[in-house]
């Protein structure tokens, strides 16, 4: 007869590994920072070295961490914790079994929200930001991909604002994909983002202004959403080709 299950000490790193991958999904610890050191792990988690060296190794292992060496080494936190996000999606898309058409269809419900939110949220010490960022995509870009990474960053921004991690994932998984389609099918991008959207879009969140903020992101989709539904036939011919 049995009451209780056998402790397996071996999990233990599990159960540290949980709690560090916590704390780098909750931005407790951001893109670029360092974790505590081994000796200051070891004693927040009352474990043995081995315990904690593992638990990094398995965090290595997952992307959320970059192990550096040298003086100013140690375990620094990658922005992967969204990239595996984006990647996974990302194979969806170039198995074919994800279309530009139903991505276009969940950035229509996500994003309007998205920018809703941001509104809502908005603090008005991040407005030379969000401005900045805007007057950005408007100066000579060293190369097509640059111009491309410039357009992606008032939407990675407002999907900060928003206050929302899972959007904030979904957000940049969307945009990954965008990006593949459109880097490989290099074309006038001006096509996607005509003059002045994100600006109406940015204008309206530092109004606080929620539902024109959504409004005005759901018609800039609009206008773009078409066209890479076009490009993407473009980009599959390419991949047959490749
Ligand atoms: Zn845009």
């Amino acid at each position: 007869m049995k009451h209780f299950k056998p402790i397996k000490t071996d999990r233990i790193y599990e159960k540290v590994l949980d709690q560090l991958k916590g704390a780098i999904l909750t931005s407790r610890f951001k893109p670029g920072e360092k974790l505590p050191s081994e000796r200051e792990l070891c004693e927040e988690f009352q474990v043995s070295r081995g315990v904690i060296r593992e638990a990094i190794r398995a965090l290595e292992l997952r992307g959320f961490v970059l192990i550096r060496q040298g003086p100013a080494g140690g375990a620094y936190v990658t922005d992967l914790g969204f990239n595996q996000v984006g990647n996974a999606f990302l194979d969806l898309f170039k198995t074919n079994k994800l279309s530009m058409k139903d991505i276009a269809q969940v950035r229509m419900h996500v994003e309007p929200e998205v920018a809703r939110l941001a509104a809502k949220h908005f603090d008005p010490s991040q407005m030379d930001m969000l401005l900045n960022l805007e007057k950005e995509e408007h100066v000579d870009y060293v190369s097509y991909e640059d111009r491309i990474d410039r357009l992606t960053r008032v939407h990675k921004a407002l999907a900060k604002i928003c206050g929302n991690p899972f959007f904030e994932a979904i957000v940049r998984s969307m945009l990954l994909l965008t990006a593949e389609v459109v880097l490989k099918v290099a074309s006038n991008h001006d096509l996607l983002h005509g003059p002045g959207e994100h600006l109406r879009v940015i204008q309206a969140v530092i109004s606080r202004n929620e539902e024109e903020a959504a409004r005005e992101m759901a018609e800039h989709l609009r206008q773009f959403s078409q066209n890479l539904i076009e490009m993407e036939k473009t980009y599959r011919r390419q991949i047959v080709q490749e």
